[in-house]
């Protein structure tokens, strides 16, 4: 099988896994993810929400807007990213709502690792020269856990020949990227995120 057509089936068994279904847990399937397997980028959020499962795409809602004004002010444009770089997340159906509580339920740690195994596949067919994980449970995948997120957001690693350019989660829920504080922090990532695609020819 060529690589086009390893990606092609590794995107239908991610949307017909009913692991986490199959477990005992609440997921609305099935898994949500967009691009191409050329891409030079790839993105890893938490989870799908709803707004995302109707449009088939991440990111699609308030967050997809905030992450795409961000992403914007280094030059990238929303359109060209999601036709030509891929975007996932730690789990890829969306886990539905907190019970009794408002906001979307954090998948939990036995769904993360039922869905890694994707990732693993989906990084290594992929092979992006650039990660940017979004949100504290996909940038724990690539920085040791005690850090805080104001330790982090704004820094970048090299880990397997590929940079890592962590931003924090841009939902209306998340409160960090609120604060008027860790701004600056904000502005600094999208300013290594933009340094890394001119790296790439991507800009
Ligand atoms: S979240 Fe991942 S492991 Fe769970 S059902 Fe969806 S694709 Fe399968």
């Amino acid at each position: 099988m060529n690589r086009a057509a390893q990606f092609a089936d590794l995107q239908m068994r991610m949307r017909a896994c009913r692991a986490c279904l199959n477990a005992g847990y609440y997921v609305e399937s099935p898994a949500v993810t967009q691009g191409m397997v050329s891409a030079q980028v790839m993105t890893i959020g938490q989870a799908p929400g709803i707004t995302e499962v109707e449009a088939a795409r991440p990111f699609n809602a308030g967050s997809g807007s905030r992450l795409f004004q961000w992403l914007g002010e280094a030059g990238i444009k929303e359109d060209w990213f999601r036709s030509t770089q891929y975007m996932s997340s730690v789990t890829k159906c969306y886990p539905g709502r907190v019970a009794g509580g408002s906001g979307d339920r954090v998948p939990s740690r036995a769904e993360q690792m039922l869905c890694h195994p994707f990732l693993v596949e989906e990084l290594a067919l992929v092979a992006p020269k650039l990660v940017v994980p979004i949100g504290g449970l996909a940038i724990k995948l690539f920085f040791p856990k005690h850090l805080r997120l104001d330790e982090i957001i704004g820094t970048e690693i090299e880990r397997d020949g590929r940079w890592i350019v962590p931003l924090p989660h841009p939902s209306g829920a998340s409160r960090w990227h609120q604060i008027e504080a860790n701004r600056p922090l904000i502005e600094r990532a999208i300013r290594l995120i933009g340094k890394r695609f001119k790296s790439l020819n991507l800009l």
